[in-house]
């Protein structure tokens, strides 16, 4: 059985003040759940804050990216082990924000995903295909260059460790979400080519997370297929009430 995960990504947005509001708000209004895995992901500047506040709460704390390096010259850049001394348990990389504006190769990702790992802490690996290449019914080829690029040399324990967010580029922060039927595809897609790479027992256990304009009207309707396990949220993530409503989705 996959445990659901729900994580908001605040990109850049909210300060240390505005986010403390947010998870003190989402501390109280989530208490009593503890069947879906909770994870926000300020920006950096609140994680230590927002980690000291949520500390014994069924809240974790995740990063929005780092770089490989343990330390040294690598101006304006987060390592690994800083972002685990803030309290973060997962970090989200590869997100097509990063690929797309700052160029971010799958070669570089995958170094982060190792940086991570030796960490202990848990990458959340997005992928995801633009309009453009869903229209040329090039979405899969997208998915398996991104996903073998992203997870070549690691061992079936380490790709237990990860989480698999998949986002379709079109569909974040334009409303437009996937149909149920076209994350559900592209969803058995990722898990089957898991199974091809490592087992099908890896597959089975590894949480495919839907990103792209999920919001209280539309997360159930994703969550109730079959791999879909569980939501990388953005906007809606921003307000404790939608992001409550979605953590709370109505299981079927
Ligand atoms: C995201 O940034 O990962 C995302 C899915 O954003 P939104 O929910 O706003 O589309």
């Amino acid at each position: 059985m996959r445990k659901p995960i729900i994580a908001g990504n605040w990109k850049m947005n909210k300060n240390v003040t505005e986010s403390l509001e947010l998870v003190k708000d989402l501390r109280f209004k989530l208490a009593d759940v503890s069947d879906v895995e909770v994870v926000v992901c300020p920006p950096f500047t609140a994680l230590y804050s927002v980690y000291q506040f949520l500390k014994g709460s069924n809240i974790k704390v995740g990063a929005q990216n780092c770089y490989f390096e343990k330390k040294g010259a690598f101006t304006g850049e987060v390592s690994p082990s800083m972002l685990k001394e803030a309290g973060c348990t997962y970090v989200i990389l590869g997100h097509s924000e990063r690929r797309q504006i700052f160029k971010e190769s799958d070669e570089l990702i995958n170094r982060k995903i190792r940086a991570v790992l030796s960490e202990e802490m848990l990458p959340i690996l997005c992928c995801g295909e633009t309009l453009e290449e869903r229209e040329k019914n090039v979405t899969n080829e997208v998915i398996k260059r991104q996903l073998t690029g992203g997870l070549k040399g690691f061992t079936e324990d380490e790709m237990l460790k990860m989480v698999i967010a998949y986002e379709p580029v079109w569909a974040i922060g334009t409303g437009k979400t996937a149909s149920k039927e076209q994350a559900q595809e592209v969803h058995k897609f990722i898990r089957d080519l898991i199974s091809k790479l490592y087992s099908q027992k890896t597959a089975d256990a590894v949480r495919i997370q839907y990103g792209g304009s999920v919001k209280p009207d539309n997360v159930s309707i994703l969550m109730n297929e079959p791999d879909i396990d569980g939501a990388l949220v953005g906007g809606a993530a921003l307000e404790a009430d939608s992001f409550v409503k979605l953590v709370k989705f109505e299981k079927k």
